[in-house]
């Protein structure tokens, strides 16, 4: 079966109106570094001010709605513009996107108005404010607690682990609104806007570099129009935004580098003279590694094709998020293994292999086996959703968000 993509003439015309835009648009030093750690301030702030432009002109965000600044584009041409950004290598949103549909399900007309659109727009950024010290894979164990004051709430706890480029205007998660209640109904979902005063931000240090941020939260206070959804309604507009976390979205034909300087690679590198892919170990391991991206992509491109039809998703996000932390970690291994020791050196050193990426993917393939779920997370969920699980007393969670009018 061949699941090649075939564009429209009309779509083919919009892919050549993107690429000859970003070519003209996107100077050659803006463009992404191998290694996002090293987005300088300059850039940054070209990014910042690039996104409102792409954002106004529907390609940002394409799918969503333009009453709130999405593009209204169809899900082809949102590919199109994935493929050609990344060409170009376009810096994407500073925003986890993630917010964009629980807002759409769960804010009201006034919430989308005041965070949804200046979201879109690329006004301002926000990062995801879930996990705590004590509350990563069991996320409903939260403590961070926000206690009424008046009409507002004031916010007292920590969070960590929260990705995103420098500092946010927006942290969007769940906290603790009611300590007597039980599990999943003790919570409220707010958008705290920043900065704040008793809110203090402190850069981590993973294996991946420090685009993660520790968040101290000292009586924070935040106004009770901030609070999405109902004061305990906490648990299910998580889930509205685990959801898609979880793989639940899909991406349409995911490109996939680390496979392509491989295979580059055993093409085009010679040893003893004969070309590497003529030992048959290579060419095994090369294969293994072609197949693994493929099953990847395809389970990836189902999930889409899906969000997009608002079909109905149960085990579907969790097996591609899975399937892709196991065999990102493995084609490292097979990249170091093929391409030898230089693939481990980074971006500074000359001889490293394509510019250094296979060293920026090593780390980031073992560090990525953890945000939106763990490897053994998404099999507690499959095993759920597929009726194999121990903890069948246990409610699955809501739900895909199927039927709702996001992009
Ligand atoms: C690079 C990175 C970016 C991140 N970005 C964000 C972000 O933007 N916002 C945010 O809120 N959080 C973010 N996180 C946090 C991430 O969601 C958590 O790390 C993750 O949920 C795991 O939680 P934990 O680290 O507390 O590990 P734990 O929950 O303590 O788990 C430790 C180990 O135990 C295993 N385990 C736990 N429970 C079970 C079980 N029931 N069955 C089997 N095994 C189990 C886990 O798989 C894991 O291997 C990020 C993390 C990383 C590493």
């Amino acid at each position: 079966m061949d699941f090649t993509y075939q564009y429209t003439d009309e779509q083919q015309d919009f892919r050549k109106e993107v690429r000859t835009w970003l070519a003209e648009n996107i100077p050659t030093d803006m463009r992404a570094p191998v290694d996002r750690m090293e987005l300088t301030d300059v850039q940054y702030d070209f990014w910042r001010e690039m996104h409102k432009t792409l954002a106004a002109k529907g390609w940002l965000y394409p799918t969503y709605p333009k009453e709130y600044g999405g593009g209204g584009l169809s899900g082809e041409q949102e590919t199109i513009l994935q493929e050609e950004f990344r060409d170009a290598r376009v810096v994407g949103g500073f925003t986890n996107s993630l917010v964009f549909p629980t807002l759409l399900v769960w804010a009201d007309d006034d919430q989308k108005e005041m965070f949804l659109k200046p979201l879109l727009s690329a006004e301002k950024v926000a990062f995801q404010n879930f996990t705590e010290p004590n509350a990563g894979s069991d996320l409903a164990s939260l403590q961070a607690r926000a206690v009424r004051d008046g009409d507002d709430w004031l916010i007292t706890g920590q969070k960590i682990y929260i990705s995103g480029v420098r500092e946010p205007d927006l942290l969007f998660g769940p906290m603790v609104t009611d300590t007597d209640a039980p599990r999943h109904r003790n919570l409220g979902y707010f958008m705290v806007p920043c900065p704040a005063g008793g809110l203090a931000q402190e850069r981590m240090n993973l294996l991946s570099g420090d685009d993660q941020s520790v968040f101290f939260f000292d009586n924070v206070r935040v106004q009770g129009d901030h609070l999405i959804g109902g004061d305990h309604q906490g648990w299910q507009v998580t889930q509205t935004t685990l959801e898609i976390e979880h793989g639940g979205r899909g991406q349409a034909i995911p490109r996939d580098e680390a496979l392509e300087n491989l295979i580059d690679y055993v093409q085009n590198t010679k040893s003893d003279g004969a070309p590497l892919g003529d030992d048959p170990l290579v060419q095994q391991t090369a294969v293994s590694a072609y197949i693994d991206s493929h099953v990847f992509s395809l389970l990836n491109t189902r999930n889409y094709g899906m969000y997009q039809a608002r079909q109905e998703m149960t085990y579907h996000g969790s097996q591609s998020s899975m399937f892709g932390k196991i065999y990102r970690i493995e084609n490292a291994d097979r990249s170091r293994d093929i391409m030898g020791m230089y693939s481990v050196c980074g971006t500074d050193e000359p001889r490293a292999p394509f510019g250094g990426q296979p060293e920026v993917y090593q780390r980031s393939s073992l560090v990525g086996a953890h945000p939106a779920g763990t490897i053994e997370i998404q099999k507690v969920i499959i095993a759920r959703r597929i009726g194999i699980s121990r903890t069948r007393e246990r409610a699955a969670a809501t739900p895909s968000t199927a039927g709702a009018s996001t992009g």
